[in-house]
């Protein structure tokens, strides 16, 4: 029988309509610096380009069910948004010796497009494969912090952030700058250089807070990483008590109008043509490192954890949902670098997790978003190791901990279940290492519970 033109319509309109239902999503991945964002988009990549296979992701069902045909990396759509350096990342993991890659410092993105038999519906019924590109777009945390900046005025915003800056954990590295801002008069006409000196001296405040403090809300989070506003005059302000009579052209004034510049011209723009093309979210958190650095930065980043989440909670009263429209159904919390603790800890890990979210879970998955956390590790850095002791087994990890020559057996301490009081904290706290990486033999990279995670955040696109 020969191809007969109604086939060769058939077909096409088959094609045609087959290309409109392959898929897309944008994965949006963030956390705090430091939280192992540029190793879990590697790590994405590495293992669905490269390990994707049932013994190696068995919870992903598309791959453990023999449907994953193959995922690639294609260029990317969004051609202002510079490219997430994978080979250069994948290049430092597994050089010898093997070495983390540079951390998140802007906005980046990757697209990828995953090539795979669909098992449902109208897909499975045109034919035998579909597509879903995936825009995975990796950010930093601290931006996010600056949404509720939207919400205040000049003055306000001030009056916070100088009250911030007198609180117990900053106040030491707050010092230099109030007593600089004790001796500015905001009254007088504008001074270039001393307000661009004053900033400094702000944006150095804020960046010691970071580093020794490890304070989460400070704003405006681009002096902390500003991305392409390296020296941009808009990041030049600080907060200042508000004059009894304000008056126009005076260095208040300046600062009031850098202010409003930032939320308009940097805050709102980074919400609207970023954040709310989001479909997915994964939100890394480092609870590990928060509980070593002791009680009160520990509270810190869980007051942080808690900031974010109100941001995805859609209710009426949301202010991002009052000014945009949002698009995050399903959010994911992350207990990043699990593989620093042995198995037999990744239950605790979660569960602390668990109770650092709870309470706003619910309302989450009120307003329609679909929310999970979990224990894992984008990339292992150590190998489980039983050690026997007294008749007893022990639960050790081996690795190699960061910039030391010798390689360890260490028994790390089981975090806790729940958040704890400053007076519940332990006497001896909790001493976690950090390690260099550890590839495979052959270049590969192990991961713990990334198959869990894609399956949760795009394993619905599969079917
Ligand atoms: P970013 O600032 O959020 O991009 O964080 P990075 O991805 O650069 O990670 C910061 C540091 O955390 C790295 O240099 C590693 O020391 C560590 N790290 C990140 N991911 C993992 C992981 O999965 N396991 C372990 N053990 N360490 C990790």
């Amino acid at each position: 029988m020969s191809y007969s033109r109604l086939d060769k319509f058939k077909d096409k309109a088959k094609n045609i309509l087959k290309r409109t239902l392959d898929s897309h999503i944008t994965l949006a991945v963030t956390g705090l610096s430091g939280s192992g964002k540029t190793a879990f988009i590697s790590a994405l990549v590495h293992q669905l380009t490269e390990q994707a296979n049932d013994k190696n992701m068995p919870f992903f069902r598309v791959v453990r069910e023999g449907r994953h045909i193959a995922t690639t990396l294609v260029p990317q759509k969004a051609l202002n948004i510079p490219t997430f350096a994978y080979r250069q990342a994948m290049d430092s993991l597994t050089s010898k010796p093997a070495t983390w890659p540079e951390s998140t410092k802007r906005i980046n993105t990757l697209r990828l497009a995953m090539r795979y038999r669909p098992n449902r519906g109208l897909r499975a019924q045109l034919g035998d494969t579909a597509t879903l590109t995936i825009d995975l777009i990796d950010y930093p945390g601290e931006w996010l912090m600056d949404l509720t900046m939207l919400n205040m005025d000049y003055a306000t915003w001030s009056n916070k952030q100088l009250n911030m800056l007198r609180s117990p954990v900053r106040k030491d590295h707050g010092a230099e700058f109030l007593d600089v801002l004790a001796q500015f008069d905001s009254q007088k006409s504008v001074d270039e250089t001393e307000l661009k000196q004053i900033s400094n001296t702000y944006k150095h405040a804020l960046r010691a807070i970071k580093q020794h403090a490890h304070a989460a809300n400070l704003q405006p989070g681009r002096m902390l990483i500003p991305g392409d506003l390296e020296g941009a005059p808009l990041l030049a302000f600080f907060p200042c008590q508000a004059p009894q009579l304000k008056q126009d052209n005076t260095q208040y004034a300046q600062l009031e109008a850098r202010f409003e510049a930032y939320k308009a011209q940097v805050v709102k723009p980074f919400y609207k043509e970023y954040f709310c093309r989001f479909d997915r979210q994964v939100v890394l958190v480092d609870l590990l490192r928060a509980l070593k650095l002791g009680p009160e930065i520990f509270a810190e980043q869980t007051d942080a954890i808690t900031d974010l989440l109100a941001f995805f909670e859609y209710g009426k009263s949301n202010l991002l949902r009052r000014l945009f429209s949002p698009n995050i159904d399903k959010l994911l919390f992350v207990a990043n670098k699990a593989d620093q603790v042995g198995v037999n800890y990744h239950q605790d890990l979660a569960l602390l997790l668990h109770d650092l979210v709870k309470s706003k879970a619910n309302e989450l998955t009120f307003s329609g978003v679909e929310i999970d956390t979990m224990a894992m590790a984008a990339i292992c850095a150590t190998h489980n190791k039983s050690v026997k002791e007294k008749g007893r087994t022990l639960h050790c990890i081996y690795g190699k901990p960061l910039h030391e020559e010798n390689w360890l057996t260490y028994l790390p301490p089981q975090p806790p279940r729940y958040a704890l009081s400053k007076a519940q904290w332990p006497a001896h706290g909790f001493d976690y290492l950090d390690f260099a990486p550890m590839p495979n033999e052959d270049g590969t990279l192990r991961h713990m519970r990334l198959d869990h995670a894609l399956e949760f955040l795009i394993g619905d696109k599969v079917r």
